[in-house]
């Protein structure tokens, strides 16, 4: 099989080269000329794990083609998949549709131009409102009369850092379609997953479009809900790692996503979930949990810059803060929506110095935070800093020599706003240790 991926960025460069890795014949295609020139050369343009080896073995066999060239990438393609990026729409929350829409356009023009007389499932894999399939397929009709075509919707489940693994072992695929002449491609092209028993969901367009917002809402209600009892803990004294654990061993409930921190962020969830308060409100239905957990959300990326303060003794004015891990996750270089940009400019504007080291995220916070000192290493970050502070969860962090970071450190404080250590080795190491929705006094030396 033949396919075309219009858009080379997180989603559209893994399902790609993912899909090339079953088989299928694939052309990325990017309208950014330089990353389509790193591609070709072998050099990715994001930090993903494993993906510059499939790549390479891909591009190697044949399989997998980068160009900035649309019309000859769709020309026979089976499907052709838009990945491109959906981001909140300035001013009103809503997901800007306009890349999606000149990529159906284009799509649109290149099947009508072509020479073969094809057929071809137009996918929309970009995160997109109900109703944005019935959209795509409108202007489809527009530039190209023939209907040698359909349009599905195929939601992308991939999380950034293990986005191979998920493409590759997916706790389901999700496609919606109307015919079943598309469900019948894309059956096929997923044929590895079905062979191994993967869910295969098929829905109408609307209900995939709804099922992927629904999910990552859900998610996201998840994290905030254990980010408020993690504040009640730090009231009432309990540790909200065990009352995570407690619940979630709840088959009901389930363990994942009830890790307290400095509230979600990222490309998706805070975009994704602002769309679907905007779809509801646009169809006069409640969603108010929803819309609870964007403004708790917010306003708990704030809150994170006063706890990092009140732990400094109140001012961090003349202080130098040691930072570790500006991405919104580890194994990523995805800056997008980190509580980093939002918590660190107000530590900035509060009159300290900040010291900061990520493994991957570099590059790109300095685009973003330019005014941040940028250490090689944490140990260096570290230097005669007034306090240690844990933003992202990066492994080589969780395994620190306790001794050295308090010999490095010029006060002996740590705040660790993703809980990787425990209060009694931070005692142990005479290290004040601030967490979240766990007891504090533990640590204080
Ligand atoms: P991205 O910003 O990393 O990549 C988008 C790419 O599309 C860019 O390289 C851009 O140059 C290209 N592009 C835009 N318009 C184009 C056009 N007309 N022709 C060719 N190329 C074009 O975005 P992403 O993170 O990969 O997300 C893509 C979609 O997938 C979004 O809707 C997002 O919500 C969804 N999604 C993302 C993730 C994730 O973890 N990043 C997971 C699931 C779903």
């Amino acid at each position: 099989m033949r396919i075309a991926v219009i858009g080379t960025g997180y989603v559209g460069l893994v399902s790609g080269t993912c899909f090339s890795e079953f088989g299928v014949s694939v052309t990325c295609v990017d309208m950014d000329a330089a990353k389509i020139e790193r591609l070709r050369r072998g050099e990715m343009p994001i930090y993903e794990p494993r993906l510059e080896g499939l790549v390479a073995a891909n591009m190697a066999a044949g399989r997998l083609a980068f160009t900035t060239e649309l019309a000859p990438a769709i020309e026979g393609a089976d499907a052709v998949f838009i990945a491109v990026g959906t981001p909140s729409r300035r001013g009103d929350g809503h997901a800007d549709l306009s890349y999606v829409f000149t990529a159906a356009e284009e799509i649109g023009r290149a099947l009508a131009e072509q020479r073969t007389e094809g057929y071809t499932v137009v996918v929309t894999k970009s995160t997109v409102p109900v109703g944005t399939g019935r959209e795509v397929a409108d202007i489809l009709r527009r530039v190209c009369p023939n209907e040698r075509f359909d349009v599905a919707s195929n939601p992308e489940f991939l999380r950034e850092g293990s986005a191979i693994e998920d493409f590759m072992r997916p706790d389901r695929v999700v496609i919606g379609a109307h015919s079943d002449r598309a469900r019948e491609v894309m059956r096929q092209l997923y044929r590895p997953l079905y062979l191994s028993e993967t869910p295969m969901l098929f829905t109408e367009i609307e209900t995939a479009e709804l099922i992927k917002y629904a999910a990552n809402a859900f998610l996201a209600t998840k994290i905030t809900f254990i980010n408020e009892i993690a504040d009640l803990c730090e009231r009432v004294g309990g540790d909200v790692q065990d009352v995570a654990r407690g619940i979630g061993l709840d088959g009901r409930i389930g363990r994942k996503f009830l890790h307290a921190g400095p509230g979600f962020g990222g490309s998706c969830f805070p975009k994704d979930c602002k769309a679907l308060v905007r779809t509801a409100r646009e169809a006069e239905a409640s969603l108010s949990i929803v819309e609870t957990v964007v403004a708790v959300n917010e306003a708990r990326k704030a809150r994170m810059a006063d706890k990092i303060v009140d732990a400094c003794g109140g001012t961090v004015a003349g202080k130098t803060l040691a930072v570790l891990g500006l991405t919104f996750k580890p194994n990523t270089d995805d800056m997008r929506d980190a509580p980093s940009l939002e918590i660190l400019p107000r530590l900035a504007a509060a009159g300290c110095t900040i010291r900061a080291f990520d493994p991957e995220g570099v590059a790109e916070a300095k685009k973003l935070l330019p005014d941040l000192l940028y250490c090689r290493d944490a140990y260096e970050t570290m230097e005669g800093a007034d306090a240690l502070v844990l933003l992202t969860e990066w492994n080589e962090f969780r395994a620190l020599d306790l001794a050295r970071v308090g010999r490095l450190l010029a006060e002996p404080l740590v705040i660790d706003l993703r809980n990787i250590y425990q209060p009694a080795e931070m005692a142990t190491a005479r290290l004040r240790y601030i967490s979240v929705g766990r007891p504090s006094q533990l640590g204080r030396a």
